[in-house]
């Protein structure tokens, strides 16, 4: 077996970022590491993966093909991942021949719905009530514990709402996971919370821990529509959140940018929605209201370099640009804003194409 390159010391201006996933989040850290005077290689199984346009290499070819992913590593000297769901084989292939961050345990716990909610349980953290499901026979016993209205989710490969289906009757229940091909699932109870935010933080090799602002985000039909700081949290809540991250990020050893969302009840207290392990939508703003943004940040963290300041000097409202919306380019490409485009080919439903951030003068938090 190839020995793995180790990251003995930071990777310096001129070496080369490895990135799995050529997506918009791709594409933006590929844009993050230029600016650092680092090159990126993106591996995606897509030939017209966004991220392709803007690296200086890429590889077009399976996740399980070893060859390429050999290759690819022989070919970097640090690497991440762009999205969690990357085969977990994959991600052990490339870690033994280059260091990839975060590692494979902060893959393994967020990988699996199941598997983060009792590891967030374990840190002394709330998170929805939730009950396994990995027959027909246990949805029935799922829902009298959880109770209705309920949300069903696959453990596994969900975003955006997909693999998702609300419950209000045990056959429901039984008709959602048939749905999902019977994939192990978890029926979670519906949260009643007055709003959702999110926490976006990141972690460095020695353990170093930066935090940005938490911002409110909103959601239609699943998909994030806006985020905006500062946030309704008031500033107890604003440290709790900060808590919660520096948490996570420390039982995972975590290294790079993590995300945590957050169901803000109606109580005030702040239960995990979930994890990702990597740069989140909601964390967009920073690219344009922060000294650095959460995509250099996560390319300083994995690259082995000091982290930059979280600071926000602008208040931000990022506004994600879905579908059919990005027709009008020319007309958002007029507004006041700052206008971000991922070169997709093609426009879909659901389909995030870009965002627009709009900032104004700074101003404090409310109390
Ligand atoms: P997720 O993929 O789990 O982040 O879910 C996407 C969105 O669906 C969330 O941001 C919420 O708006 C909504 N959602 C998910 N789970 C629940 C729940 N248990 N209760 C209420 N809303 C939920």
């Amino acid at each position: 077996m190839t020995e793995a390159k180790r990251l003995t010391a930071p990777v310096p201006p001129g070496g080369t970022i490895g990135i799995l996933g050529g997506g918009q989040l791709g594409r933006m850290l590929v844009l993050a590491a230029a600016r650092l005077g680092l090159k990126a290689h993106v591996f995606s199984d897509k030939s017209d993966s966004p991220a392709f346009d803007v690296a200086c290499a890429h590889t077009a070819a399976s996740y399980t093909d070893r060859a390429a992913l050999a290759r690819f590593a022989a070919a970097c000297d640090a690497a991440t991942f762009e999205f969690e769901n990357i085969p977990a084989d994959t991600a052990a292939f490339v870690a033994e021949r280059v260091a990839l961050s975060p590692g494979a345990r902060s893959l393994a716990m967020t990988q699996d719905r199941a598997v983060e909610k009792n590891f967030i349980l374990s840190l002394g953290l709330q998170t929805p009530a939730f009950a396994e499901i990995s027959t027909e026979a246990d949805a029935g016993p799922a829902v009298s514990r959880i109770g209705t209205p309920a949300v069903m989710k696959t453990r596994r490969f969900g975003y955006d709402g997909k693999g998702q289906a609300k419950i209000d009757t045990a056959d429901d229940a039984v008709e959602a996971f048939a749905g999902f091909h019977h994939a192990p699932s978890i029926l979670e109870g519906f949260v009643d919370f007055a709003f959702e935010a999110s926490v976006i933080a990141a972690r460095a090799r020695d353990g170093d821990f930066v935090v940005y602002d938490p911002p409110t985000n909103v959601h239609e039909n699943h998909i994030l529509r806006r985020s905006t700081v500062p946030s309704k949290l008031d500033a107890a809540q604003v440290s709790r959140a900060r808590m919660i991250a520096h948490r996570i990020a420390d039982g995972l050893d975590y290294v790079g940018v993590l995300a945590v969302e957050l169901f803000v009840c109606r109580d005030g207290s702040l239960m995990v929605n979930e994890i990702a392990p990597r740069v989140h939508n909601s964390g967009h703003w920073t690219m344009d209201a922060c000294l650095v943004s959460q995509f250099e940040q996560h390319i300083r963290a994995i690259a082995g370099w000091p982290l930059g300041s979280p600071e926000r000097h602008a208040d931000a409202v990022m506004e994600n640009i879905i579908g059919e919306e990005a027709a009008d380019w020319h007309k958002l490409s007029e507004s006041c804003g700052a206008l971000h485009l991922y070169g997709k080919k093609e426009r879909k439903p659901g389909r995030k194409m870009g965002h627009i951030t709009r900032l104004g003068p700074k101003t404090l938090p409310q109390i």
